[in-house]
């Protein structure tokens, strides 16, 4: 009999395993979300889209840009191409050109997931509760309680912190997975009713509460005749502030992008923030050599994701495939 494989989350990693494990397995994907992609977000708000998440991926591992080949001839992924600058409150502007590819997904990056997630059973709006064994495999439930199956092996995709809550009765608690470390991000995003004129696309944002701005509505596929802007807070402010009040967040990051830009984005059309409370690997942390990701076959559970080696979609899907070959071994 086929194996049944249930697979949480359906971002880059869950949907690169499931495209690898569904010719092998019965494969589920459940997702939380109403949509698939996962922090390869797209933020819809008529007439403007925005990136908040996932901004580009470049494609350096040459069995990345394999996979990537066929939708980049179909146009579905594009080069994001144009001027970088540095902002620094205490320098003075810089500009540059990217010195490598730097790819997103057409029309907003969570098509890329859409396109992957074709012929798979994926349920969305479906979220998993804490595992419970059921014989020599296991039973997953909703948080509803509603019975969703029974699966011979549970990957989780989910953050490391999730990833622990789901797993906690059957994970010994000096297991790795409990020392990695994440980071925060805010994303506040803006939009107007008309077109972007200024000469750059993108800003690196130094010695500041803020990491990164990005025109999104110059990478290729965007409604080009309106402006719509992301601005990453970097991780460390962030982090420390993660619970506060999202009203003084934004009025603390709003003050700080008027300082760093010279400019003023009091008034746009759309304003809206975002809170990723687990949005980077937390590089700095020493305890985040864990050497992931982790298959335990005697409990039939693995789980894969950016906290294994770095926070890259590259490295994701890279990462994905490594987990599909030692299951499909
Ligand atoms: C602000 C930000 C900027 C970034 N910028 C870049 C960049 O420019 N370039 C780059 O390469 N990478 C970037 N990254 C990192 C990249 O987005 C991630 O490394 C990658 O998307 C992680 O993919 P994943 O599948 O491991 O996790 P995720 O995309 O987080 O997918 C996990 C999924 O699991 C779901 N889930 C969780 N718990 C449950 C549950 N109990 N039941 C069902 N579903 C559940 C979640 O809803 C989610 O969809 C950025 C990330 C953020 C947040």
């Amino acid at each position: 009999m086929q194996k049944k494989i249930a697979i949480i989350g359906a971002g880059m990693a869950g949907l690169t395993l499931a495209q690898r494990l569904h010719p092998h397995a019965a494969v589920v994907v459940f997702e939380k979300a109403r949509g698939v992609g996962g922090r390869m977000a797209t933020r819809h708000a008529d007439p403007f889209a925005f990136d908040h998440g996932t901004q580009f991926f470049t494609a350096r591992h040459h069995d990345f840009a394999a996979f990537l080949a066929p939708h980049i001839s179909s146009g579905l992924v594009a080069e994001w191409k144009g001027k970088v600058i540095t902002l620094d409150p205490l320098k003075k502007i810089s500009d540059r050109l990217w010195f490598e590819p730097h790819y997103v997904a057409c029309p907003g990056m969570a098509s890329l997931c859409k396109k992957m997630a074709e012929g798979i059973q994926v349920q969305l709006n479906c979220e998993v509760a804490p595992l419970i064994q059921a014989g020599p495999g296991w039973s997953l439930v909703d948080n509803s309680g509603r019975g969703l199956g029974d699966f011979d092996l549970v990957v989780s995709t989910a953050p490391p912190v999730q990833t622990c809550r789901l797993f906690e009765s059957y994970l010994p608690t000096a297991h790795r997975l409990y020392q990695v470390r994440m980071q925060a991000c805010f994303a506040m995003m803006f939009g107007w009713q008309k077109k972007w004129e200024m000469p750059w696309m993108a800003a690196r944002i130094n010695n500041s509460a803020l990491d990164w701005l990005a025109i999104n509505s110059t990478k290729p596929g965007r409604n080009a005749a309106v402006t719509s802007i992301v601005v990453h807070s970097s991780n460390t402010w962030a982090t420390a502030h993660v619970d506060d009040d999202l009203g003084e967040v934004e009025r603390a990051l709003r003050a700080e992008l008027r300082s760093v830009l010279q400019e003023d984005f009091d008034a746009p059309d759309y304003f809206s923030l975002h809170r990723w409370r687990y949005a980077l690997l937390d590089k700095a942390h020493d305890d985040n050599t864990v050497d992931l990701p982790f298959y335990e076959h005697h409990l039939k559970l693995a789980s894969v994701g950016d906290w294994g080696s770095r926070s890259r979609i590259e490295d994701v899907w890279l990462e994905a495939n490594f987990l599909a070959d030692e299951i499909l071994a």
